[in-house]
């Protein structure tokens, strides 16, 4: 915790900020360590505050020793004014696309109020780009899900029968990864069936898997509030052709990228690895989603691996790499790893069989 305080202390300095008021709660974790759900964080150079209410302050004050903690009674500004005449700040940066309009509007109308010149400035995307470069004791918890992850695909997909319905299958994929030291998922898994399947995003439903249809299963587990990610499609009995030609295309889209993508890129020429393939093969226009996006406190983080994605890929970074294709009124193939930027290049981080 100290050695991300002190990155997001030169982040400070260079952006021209004295201090900064965190409210999203993945980076009020990642910063302090306290996992509790309410609570801002106020960080100068010298100062670390973590103000939380009464519920929390025991918590907080085991969970986050590098930090000051203040309890919080009522309103902002019932506790805010005190802090910020410490302070000494300046310029206060928030994180602009995290902080509510009305927590804005009390701390804008409490600064107003005090006579220290403070103005208010917004950031974005500081802790999360802090974020995206996992240290030791991340890759570690990431390695973990991902372990889970992998053992619950190699579990189910034998056991996937014609006849059960995709909430059926869910349910049991629900229970192995939290029997099998899971936290709560940390987001609504995906069986998608048949034509389900051309939706990316599909929720399961009572639908009966039958044989010869795409099945897409996309999972994650959590471990110690770190996520995974993993998409397999399978098909039942006889494979009918188009399944093995659409499944070629995109295991050959992911393979590509896996092998091609370095350090250095952005986000966008990464992307383009895998598309590249799937628009030669003829379905520019049934992949439409990104090829990655970082993983870690959140599923869905820094980097993006999508067009337009600016972001550069650096060693350290977690991301997945899951090219799909789908087709409306058929369905669709999705295979999705994750993995690690090391000495340049991606090391898978799941590694459960493909077909
Ligand atoms: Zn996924
Ligand atoms: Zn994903």
């Amino acid at each position: 915790m100290t050695s991300r305080l002190g990155k997001l202390r030169s982040q400070l300095a260079q952006n021209g900020l004295e201090a900064i008021f965190i409210s999203q709660s993945e980076n009020r974790r990642y910063l302090s360590g306290f996992t509790g759900s309410a609570g801002f964080l106020l960080i100068s150079q010298h100062r670390a505050i973590l103000a939380t209410d009464f519920r929390y302050v025991e918590q907080a004050q085991a969970q986050a020793p590098d930090f000051e903690i203040v309890k919080i009674q009522g309103e902002i500004p019932k506790w805010f004014p005190p802090l910020a005449s410490e302070l000494n700040a300046v310029k206060l940066g928030f994180e602009g696309k995290a902080l509510t309009f009305s927590i804005y509007k009390e701390l804008t109308d409490v600064i107003g109020d005090t006579k220290k010149k403070i103005s208010l400035v917004p950031t974005d995307g500081l802790v999360e780009s802090l974020r995206a470069v996992k240290d030791k004791e991340e890759l570690e918890l990431l390695v973990k899900a991902a372990a889970l992850a992998d053992a619950t695909i190699e579990y189910i997909i034998p056991r996937i029968k014609p006849g059960a319905s995709e909430k059926e299958l869910a349910w049991e994929i629900e229970s192995f990864l939290r029997r099998n030291g899971s936290e709560p998922l940390p987001f609504e898994l995906i069986v998608a069936s048949g034509s389900n399947s051309a939706m990316p995003h599909a929720r399961p439903t009572d639908k009966i898997i039958r044989s010869g249809e795409p099945v897409v299963i996309d999972i994650g587990a959590k471990v110690a509030g770190y996520t995974s990610d993993i998409t397999r499609t399978i098909c039942l009995g006889n494979q009918d052709s188009k399944f093995q030609r659409i499944y070629d295309i995109v295991l050959g889209a992911q393979l590509t990228a896996i092998a091609t993508i370095q350090a250095g890129m952005s986000g966008e020429q990464a992307d383009r690895l895998g598309r590249s393939v799937i628009e030669r093969a003829g379905y520019k226009d049934n992949f439409g989603h990104g090829l990655g996006h970082g993983v870690g406190l959140a599923t869905h983080e820094e980097p993006r691996l999508g067009t337009n994605s600016t972001t550069i890929l650096t060693e350290g970074m977690v991301f997945t790499v899951e090219p799909g294709i789908y087709i409306g009124g058929w369905g669709g193939v999705r295979i999705e790893d994750m993995a690690v930027l090391e000495d340049g290049k991606i090391r898978l981080l799941t590694k459960a069989r493909k077909i």
